[in-house]
């Protein structure tokens, strides 16, 4: 029911924010036959509400929909988009708390954490108003005599998003602000897992002025509801978060009718610490990239090297700090939250018992915590050898391991060696060392010395199998644009 409370812990000021139906064409909509999913609390395990389940045909509708407003959209002046993403911004501002403990209540993050993901999730819409009003023609030297050129950056037209449970409001807004910037329409669907964040910012955006149509959100199980989109030659781009594995799906699933592609995919990043780095630093930062959003983040450090000299002092200081860190519901606010789902504590055991079995030392951790199913402790394994499944797949969740290296070479082949490229953390003091390690790294983004690097102005994206072009900055706005190359005779 739209404005009924959630059925767990949230204190939401606003109640219009909670909507279990989805939104398509600027209604409020039931599945005709009336087929629900349930939302659950990760921290509790229970159910806090029923969400609409759209079939295949209202999924192809949304499309229609999206296709119809279009036109309108796409003609209006840049700087009348640029008002509508402007109000919708300073509306997420406004109502920050709700849209965190909204989140909370079906993510299992702590508060402060989600609350940082609002301020990140409406840092996209608010550079991405700016954006809108930036030149959308650009002048080219002529190379004939009698000629001008210009390149008109066009909107590509409706372009389908589909978008993780770990960030639930950033992921939409970091794709959704620059396809509408740009002059498309949206059809886009939100993790079954979380779809209420998704949601409660349609509702924002249709009180900041979006007509009808433009942006729509489409709830309802992946399988049933993406194949029509990704079939519908209108659905000129797919803009996709997730799993390598369902990107390589939705890859395929493209190729038909040759769709532009955004792929934001899996991480399993490097962590390396020198012995010339300032070690303190290393390990609060090591601790905050592996930590961070429950160790849930594509972006999480998920193999830590570190040089032998220093490996013993660090495995120490590391451990100490993991111990310190709390564990409880996202509501209480503590360091970590519960996992998503059975399936994510499954893989914790599953990567630490194998890591075990290879001779890894388990430091601290290790174990299920008893304040509800989905809780695992903060875990650091040490000496984990190479052949270790953590070192070969993304662990995603509270899990460190961390193995020894003796060179800068072995360093960087071990980092290396990896089919994803999506970012690396790099701990040294040493400039000249800096410049040749981050150089040598096959990743889209390099961290040194630090954890935080993201922002809306920055290319988001990663090299091989960790995706395909970038999300943020100009780059992400013109994902969803065509060049029209117009050579004009002036003879
Ligand atoms: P996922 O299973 O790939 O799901 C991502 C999205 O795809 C969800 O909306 C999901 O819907 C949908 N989906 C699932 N099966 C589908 C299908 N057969 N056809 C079409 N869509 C389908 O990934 P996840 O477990 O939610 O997220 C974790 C992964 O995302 C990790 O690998 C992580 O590294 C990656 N990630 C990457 C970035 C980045 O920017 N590079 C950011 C965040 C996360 P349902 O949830 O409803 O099934």
């Amino acid at each position: 029911m739209p404005g009924s409370a959630l059925t767990t812990r949230t204190d939401i000021a606003d109640t219009d924010l909670i909507r279990s139906r989805a939104y398509v064409g600027g209604s409020w909509t039931d599945a005709a036959g009336g087929d629900t999913f349930p939302v659950t609390d990760p921290a509790t395990g229970h159910s806090i509400g029923d969400v609409a389940a759209f079939s295949a045909e209202e999924s192809a509708a949304a499309v229609d929909v999206a296709q119809e407003a279009f036109a309108d959209w796409s003609a209006k002046l840049p700087q009348e988009r640029s008002a509508i993403l402007r109000r919708w911004f300073e509306l997420m501002i406004a109502h920050r708390e709700d849209l965190a403990r909204i989140m909370v209540a079906e993510q299992g993050k702590p508060l402060s954490e989600a609350r940082g993901e609002i301020d990140y999730a409406a840092s996209f819409v608010e550079y991405y108003a700016e954006e809108a009003k930036r030149p959308n023609i650009e002048g080219v030297t002529s190379h004939l005599p009698d000629a001008e050129v210009e390149l008109w950056l066009e909107p590509m037209g409706v372009v389908a998003l589909i978008t993780p449970w770990n960030f639930p409001s950033a992921m939409l807004t970091r794709k959704a602000a620059a396809a509408l910037a740009a002059g498309c329409t949206v059809v886009a669907h939100p993790s079954a897992e979380t779809p209420y964040s998704a949601l409660a910012l349609a509702e924002l955006g249709e009180r900041a002025g979006f007509p009808p149509g433009v942006f729509n959100i489409v709830t309802g199980s992946a399988p049933v509801v993406v194949p029509p989109w990704t079939d519908d030659a209108r659905v000129r781009a797919l803009s996709f978060t997730g799993s390598t594995e369902i990107g390589r799906l939705l890859y395929r699933n493209s190729a038909d009718t040759v769709k532009k592609l955004v792929m934001e995919l899996g991480g399993h990043a490097p962590l390396i610490v020198f012995a010339d780095a300032d070690l303190d630093e290393a390990v609060s930062e090591a601790i905050k990239a592996k930590f961070a959003t429950t160790g849930q983040d594509c972006l999480g450090a998920n193999r830590i090297f570190v040089e032998r000299s220093v490996y013993d002092a660090f495995c120490a200081r590391f451990t100490e700090a993991t111990k310190a860190l709390t564990l409880g519901p996202g509501m209480d606010d503590c360091d970590l939250g519960p996992l998503m789902n059975e399936a994510a504590v499954a893989k914790q055991e599953a990567h630490v018992a194998d890591a075990l079995e290879h001779g890894a030392t388990l430091a601290c951790g290790g174990r299920r915590d008893g304040q509800g199913p989905l809780f695992y402790q903060a875990t650091v394994l040490t000496d984990v050898p190479p052949e270790a499944l953590i070192f070969h797949e993304e662990t995603f969740g509270p899990v460190a391991a961390i193995a020894p290296f003796d060179t800068e070479e072995e360093a960087i082949a071990r980092a290396n060696a990896t089919e994803y490229g999506l970012v690396a953390y790099l701990h040294s003091l040493d400039p000249r060392r800096i410049y040749r390690v981050a150089r040598a790294l096959q990743f889209g983004m390099v961290a040194v010395n630090r954890t935080k690097v993201t922002g809306a102005p920055i290319p988001f994206g990663g090299t091989k199998q960790s995706g395909l072009g970038r999300e943020g900055a100009r780059r992400g706005m013109e994902e969803f644009m065509e060049i029209k190359y117009v050579c004009r005779d002036w003879a």
